[in-house]
This record gives C-alpha cells, sequence and structure tokens, in this order.
C-alpha cells in the first residue's frame, strides 16, 4: 500500500506537491470513491485511481539502464522515422520512456522507466547527479582549455556550473585528445557545446557513467534492469 499522491506521481500524473492539490481539490478517485486525505493508502496495482475521469496507469515500476549505440534517437516515437531507443527495447512490456537525453550521435548510459517521479528527481540539477562523459575532440587540449571547462564556459544559454575535466591521451596520429567530463547539468548538447567553446569540437561523445552507474556487464545495444538497491540509492 502507498500514499496515493506517491502512486500518481509515479504515474507520470504530475509532481507528488501537484497530485497532493488534486487530491485536496476532489479531482481524485479510488475505486469510485472521491478521496480528499492526503494520507490515503491505496494499492497501486489493483485499486482503480481515477484523475479527473480518467484511470491512470496501474504498471508496476520497472528500471533500466541501457548501452545506447549512435544512430539511435532518445524518444518514444520519431516523426522522421529514425530508430528510437525503444526499438532497442522491444522485449519491455511496460511503457518505458527515457530519463534523459543523449544526442543521436552520442552513445553510452541511458536510463529508462515508467516511474514519472523516478525519472524527474534524477533530472533534477538540485540532485547534482554526476554525468561522466568520455569525448574525443579535435586538436591537442592544454590545460588552458582544460580550466576553462572546469570553470565555467560561457554558453548561449548562460555560464555552465563548473566541471572536473581531464586529459586522459593525446593521439598524435589523429590530432586528437580523449578527455574526460564530469557535468552535473544536464542541458540540451551541453559536451559539445562546452569543448566547442574552448575550441575543441568533439568528434565522438559517450557517457560512462551516471551517479555510481557504469557500462559494466552491458554490451552496447543492450539492456539491464536495476536492482532494487540501485534503485533506492538513487532516489
Ligand atoms: N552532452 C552532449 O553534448 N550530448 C549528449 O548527448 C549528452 C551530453
Amino acid at each position: 500500500m502507498e500514499r496515493l499522491q506517491k502512486i500518481m506521481a509515479q504515474a507520470g500524473v504530475a509532481s507528488r506537491r501537484k497530485c497532493e492539490e488534486f487530491i485536496l481539490a476532489g479531482r481524485v478517485k479510488v475505486n469510485g470513491i472521491v478521496v480528499r486525505e492526503l494520507g490515503f493508502k491505496a494499492d497501486p496495482l489493483n485499486d482503480e485511481i481515477e484523475v479527473d475521469g480518467k484511470i491512470i496507469a496501474r504498471e508496476r515500476p520497472v528500471y533500466f539502464l541501457l548501452n545506447k549505440p549512435i544512430g539511435y534517437i532518445t524518444s518514444v516515437t520519431d516523426p522522421q522515422g529514425r530508430k528510437t531507443v525503444l526499438d532497442l527495447m522491444n522485449r519491455v512490456q511496460e511503457r518505458i520512456y527515457p530519463v534523459g537525453r543523449l544526442d543521436y550521435d552520442t552513445s553510452g548510459l541511458l536510463l529508462l522507466t515508467n516511474d514519472g517521479e523516478f525519472a524527474n528527481h534524477i533530472m533534477h540539477p538540485r540532485h547534482e547527479l554526476d554525468k561522466v562523459y568520455e569525448a574525443v575532440v579535435k586538436g591537442r587540449m592544454e590545460e588552458r582549455a582544460l580550466a576553462r571547462l572546469r570553470q565555467g564556459v560561457m554558453l548561449e544559454d548562460g555560464m555552465t556550473a563548473p566541471a572536473e575535466a581531464v586529459r586522459l591521451r593525446y593521439q598524435e596520429k589523429e590530432g586528437t585528445s580523449v578527455i574526460q567530463l564530469t557535468i552535473h547539468e544536464g542541458r540540451n548538447r551541453q559536451v559539445r557545446r562546452m569543448c566547442e567553446a574552448v575550441g575543441h569540437p568533439v568528434v565522438k561523445l559517450k557517457r560512462i557513467r551516471l551517479a555510481f552507474l557504469t557500462l559494466d556487464g552491458v554490451p552496447e545495444g543492450k539492456y539491464r534492469p536495476l536492482t532494487g538497491e540501485e534503485v533506492a540509492r538513487l532516489t
């Protein structure tokens, strides 16, 4: 049994706070009866919960870690008909969606879930989860550029927060550097724009870690469920 507002938030109705307002406003029914108490508990799998006359989904929450290859769009459908990350997961029955985004041409660690509250929690900048990227960039990235990445660089949408940046190696033959960048925000194409801003456009980008989660044991194009312990540690 779980609190009504928690079940609603998990089903993606709205934030827990907003769901509480819906309950107080008499917009929520359990098994056909209006419930206005915030302490009310229901069984998410067996009770019928209605918000504004619409029954909310009653799926069990599921959580997956995918090793996304390049060439897949991070969305549930694509109007242009490109392959989506869900095409890699068609054995999953639940209506999952990606938590955050990786670009079409970025590979690596992506979480997917049907738990709206979990997804909001992970994406909220307040929680400052480490997002670690390995990037191959043009040219020899020197300490000066790395220091700028660490301090924050000015992008169109403002300064970036302090990041960690290290050069792993310089690839003489290709004229590229391999760097590791840890950020805590999740702006659109952020790593690409940061590297570009310090004069080193990205050639290849992979997310290798999110908080304590890595790609260990998950080959490219494959996925695994998160353990209950992992889910608990993330929330
Ligand atoms: N930063 C980017 O530039 N692209 C991604 O896909 C993720 C982070």
